[in-house]
């Protein structure tokens, strides 16, 4: 028999997929890592177990205990669920402009939601601050009552991601992996792959793509921290160097605009059916820069990080698009009615 016996369980293990069209434009295997089919349906659901699993290992997290989070949403999501599974109620601390269906999702997985001001995290407003201090007061009530997960600095985040994605794209392409790309937004997946491949292969090419707006990619062309402007992209970018992102072994960076990333996922869902978010069209982006940078033969792994239908009322809808100046394909106007 082959059955799992919970949530916890069904984290990871997911399908690494061929992207066709982006095959056939660079003459590589360019490969998206299908995240977006997790229980909680992103590849946050790994970092919440991982550390969720690390915090009871330590004795941080116990029965009956609140899970208290800063998240963009998916990591929120995860943890509820999970949490939900294993005992532990959750309180969410996330910022008020992420999309609507996040925000929904957190609610039906029983998340007590708190939505806070979109400021700098030199702010003290910001949500990790905010959260922190919530877990903080709790402890102070009844010790020992909340845990903070703090995904963006506890790198238990990064371990989980060498221990168990980085594995599973080793075995999936027998070692022939020549190159991983992906966005950072507390850095963990990207350090966490990046390190666990390298070490295997010294050879593999790591690449950071970065929405527009971000400071990384120029942090690590340059090293200069600057932020300005935004992506459309929820989830990924960062103003600041995290415990997380700090040890990625990053060969080549590239910052990515919407114009650019927007159109790959448009494509991919029109041509090969795949409905992904924001954050994937950004890796996606990066993959074909990749593959283009290492030419024809290679085989490149990107991570396809959630689903298109979390940001149906932004990605998908031609008058928030032409608003944001991206191009709206004609297949979608029609869809409606336009
Ligand atoms: N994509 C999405 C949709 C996300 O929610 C996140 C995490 N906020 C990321 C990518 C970035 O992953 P990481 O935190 O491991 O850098």
């Amino acid at each position: 028999m082959s059955i799992l016996r919970d949530l916890s369980s069904a984290v990871g293990h997911t399908p690494l997929l061929r992207l066709r069209h982006a095959s056939e434009l660079t003459g590589c295997e360019v490969l998206g890592k299908a995240e977006f089919l997790n229980p909680g349906g992103s590849i946050k659901d790994r970092t919440a177990l991982g550390l969720i699993l690390d915090a009871e290992r330590r004795g941080l997290l116990r029965p009956g205990a609140t899970i208290v989070e800063g998240t963009a949403g998916n990591t929120g999501i995860g943890l509820a669920l999970i949490g939900a599974s294993r005992g532990y109620r959750s309180v969410i601390f996330m910022p008020e402009t992420q999309s609507r269906e996040k925000i929904d999702a957190l609610r039906i997985a029983g998340a007590e939601v708190r939505l806070v001001p979109a400021v700098p995290f030199k702010d003290p407003r910001h949500y990790v601050h905010i959260a922190r201090a919530y877990s903080e007061s709790l402890n102070e009530q009844t010790p020992g009552s909340a845990w903070f997960g703090n995904q963006f600095d506890n790198t238990a985040n990064r371990d989980w991601h060498e221990a168990t994605t980085a594995l599973e794209i080793w075995e999936q392409t027998e070692g022939k992996v020549d190159g991983f790309v992906c966005s950072a937004g507390t850095g963990g997946t990207l350090a966490g792959v990046g390190r666990a491949l390298k070490a295997r292969k010294p050879a593999v090419q790591i690449a950071l793509s970065d929405p527009t707006g971000s400071a990384l990619a120029n942090y690590v062309n340059c090293g200069e921290l600057v932020a300005e402007s935004s992506s459309i992209s929820e989830g990924i970018g960062s103003s600041r160097i995290t415990a997380n992102f700090q040890d990625a072994p990053i060969d080549l960076a590239w910052s990515i605009p919407d114009q650019e990333s927007v159109p790959l996922l448009h494509q991919l869902l029109r041509e090969e059916g795949w409905c992904v978010g924001g954050s994937s069209g950004v890796n996606l982006a990066g993959a074909v820069r990749l593959a283009q940078a290492l030419g024809p033969g290679h085989a490149i792994v990107t991570i396809l990080a959630d689903a298109g239908t979390r940001y149906q009322a932004k990605l998908f809808n031609p008058p928030f698009l032409r608003e944001k100046g991206i191009p709206v394909p004609e297949w979608l106007d029609q869809s409606f009615g336009g």
